[in-house]
């Protein structure tokens, strides 16, 4: 561990030492209503990064009290998610819902203790009764009821006696508080709806802020680690415990993960998902955890990425680029190397035999020795990348153009000999002339190149489709939305370019689901699940280009 210990990490060491806790036991509460994204990511990290650290535990709970919300759907994606971050909640996967009879009968017992009561007034009014930061709230009329009518109204809401929004529960605590969370929060509502896992036991349901803090006490947690927006909710959550006389938990808040042109709130995503914007929760442009899998990313780049940013109070925005960072870092070392054309052009060695197939050898990873290498097939015609040639080529040009010699990678010198072009002048095949004297990739004359190019031969070539991915928003921010617009027209239209007529090398055919490779020259892809039989699709994880290396060096 590192010598120098974080907010968190050092509270934790406080209550160790005094006593107030024996073990740390933290959990991570998802709620079902949407996708876990990079942000969770974060949030994981810490919930299960310390607790392990100290020889403790991490529980996985849903807080699933919304069941308008919340679907299986979420609560599989969530656990897949989870596990593919490389965490492990054993058999300690739990449910809010699980306590439902319990935080039903801590109910009553706040209402025979004077400390809740059951409110007729409507969500409007309760709002309007609630006043504001400035202005202390207003005390329901309902506010003094008996205790036994109060019991006797909360068990024909739970009898399903009411329809919705007629009543809720409210807890007595003080409405003039300067927390607007202590203003007599709402604890039960009446919702005749089927919950995905109580199915119709129920028409009343906890909210969010009642079930909370009592599921983490239920569960032993010893610290409930969470984001700043809690940290007005803890007092309320003391006082439940405090009122009930259970187990109390410490809630330590640290500041969310925000990331440039990205968006993190569930809901949001929830809404391109279900407007089209995107493909769905697993889109590769979307900052969902099961999004950024399919791109290719890896939990490892993640978590170091989570792991550098650290804890922090301060609410800060990261860098994209800082997150590109570590996924090329860590695939700098382990993705195996191939060579893919993604805008061909068509090249014909005029003296390299007509039906003759060199097979040369091809290094898997120049990183890595133990990958060995493997035989890629050459032969007369050849595909290069479009932008390798230009016909006048500029000073710092030094890729091939006309009268021009250059190294194909692992294979010949070859020198531009004709230029072929279509009706309309475009440059549509090269002629060429190669050494064969310079097989793999040294002259013995010991004559130099200035650019090595990647290609593929023709005859082999596995047509492909790319997909070159770029920001989902046009926007550093978001939600930094011009007057008179909407979030959604911030979303970049450019953000995904397909290219349909790429050639691979011909090792790619066989290429592994979930394995990103570094297609030599051009970036780091993986193959999508979109790749059928008669056509392979690969998703661009993210370039080569360093620009956060720029962006550091200029800091
Ligand atoms: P919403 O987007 O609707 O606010 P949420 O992302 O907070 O929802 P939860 O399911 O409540 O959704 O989140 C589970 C846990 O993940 C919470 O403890 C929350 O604090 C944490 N979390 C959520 N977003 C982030 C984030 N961007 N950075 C760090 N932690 C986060
Ligand atoms: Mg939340």
């Amino acid at each position: 561990m590192d010598e120098r210990k974080d907010f968190i990490r050092e509270a934790v060491d406080d209550d160790l030492k005094s006593g107030r806790y024996k073990k740390v036991h933290t959990r991570f509460p998802p709620e079902p209503n949407g996708y876990l994204h990079i942000g969770h990511a974060k949030a994981i990290n810490i919930d299960f990064g310390i607790a392990s650290e100290y020889g403790g535990k991490t529980n996985l709970r849903f807080d699933d009290t919304n069941p308008l919300k919340e679907e299986q759907e979420y609560i599989d994606a969530i656990k897949k998610d989870v596990r593919w971050l490389g965490f492990d909640w054993e058999d300690r996967e739990f449910y809010a819902s699980d306590y439902f009879h319990q935080l039903y009968d801590w109910a009553v017992q706040l209402i025979r203790g004077g400390k809740a009561y059951v409110d007729d007034l409507t969500a409007d009014q309760i709002r309007e009764y609630r006043g504001t930061l400035t202005e202390p709230g207003k005390e329901s009329p309902f506010r003094n009821r008996s205790v036994e009518e109060n019991l006797d109204l909360f068990g024909r809401m739970k009898k399903g006696e009411f329809p919705d929004g007629s009543r809720v529960l409210r807890a007595k605590i003080d409405m003039a508080s300067g927390n607007i969370n202590l203003r007599d929060p709402v604890m039960y509502r009446i919702l005749h709806a089927d919950h995905p896992r109580t199915g119709s036991e129920w028409c009343i349901y906890p909210t969010y802020d009642w079930a909370h803090g009592q599921s983490d006490s239920i569960e032993g947690i010893t610290h409930s680690l969470c984001t700043l927006e809690f940290e007005d909710h803890r007092p309320l959550y003391n006082w439940y415990v405090e009122q009930l006389g259970i187990h109390h938990p410490r809630q330590i808040e640290f500041a969310r993960l925000n990331l440039t042109y990205t968006m993190m709130s569930k809901r949001r995503l929830l809404e391109l998902v279900t407007t089209g914007a995107v493909s769905g929760w697993d889109d590769p442009r979307m900052p969902t955890l099961s999004g950024m899998r399919r791109r290719g990313y890896s939990p490892k780049a993640i978590i170091a990425f989570a792991n550098q940013l650290g804890v922090g109070k301060a609410e800060s925005v990261a860098d994209f680029e800082y997150l590109e960072y570590f996924q090329r870092e860590d695939l700098n070392k382990r993705a195996p190397r191939a060579m893919a054309v993604l805008k061909p052009l068509k090249v014909v060695i005029e003296n390299f035999p007509e039906n003759q197939v060199d097979e040369l050898d091809c290094v898997n990873n120049p990183e890595d020795s133990s990958a060995g290498t493997r035989k890629v097939p050459f032969s007369r015609v050849i595909y290069i990348e479009q932008d390798d040639f230009r016909e006048d080529p500029p000073k710092q040009f030094f890729r091939l153009a006309p009268g021009r010699e250059v190294r194909l990678r692992y294979a010949y010198f070859i020198k531009c000999t004709d230029v072929i072009k279509d009706a309309s002048g475009s440059v549509v095949e090269l002629r060429c002339t190669y050494d064969p004297a310079t097989r793999g990739g040294d002259s013995p004359d010991g004559r130099k190149v200035k650019a090595t190019l990647h290609w593929v031969s023709a005859a082999h070539a596995i047509p492909a489709e790319i997909r070159l991915y770029n920001h989902l928003f046009t926007k550093v921010d978001p939600g930094d939305v011009d007057t008179g617009k909407d979030w959604k027209s911030n979303i970049n239209p450019n953000s995904i370019e397909l290219l349909t007529g790429a050639m691979l090398e011909p090792s790619l055919k066989n290429a592994e689901a979930g394995l990103t490779y570094q297609f030599e020259r051009q970036g780091y892809f993986c193959k999508d699940p979109d790749t059928t039989s008669e056509k392979l699709v690969f998703n661009r994880t993210v370039t080569l280009k360093d620009t956060w290396a720029k962006i550091e060096k200029k800091l």
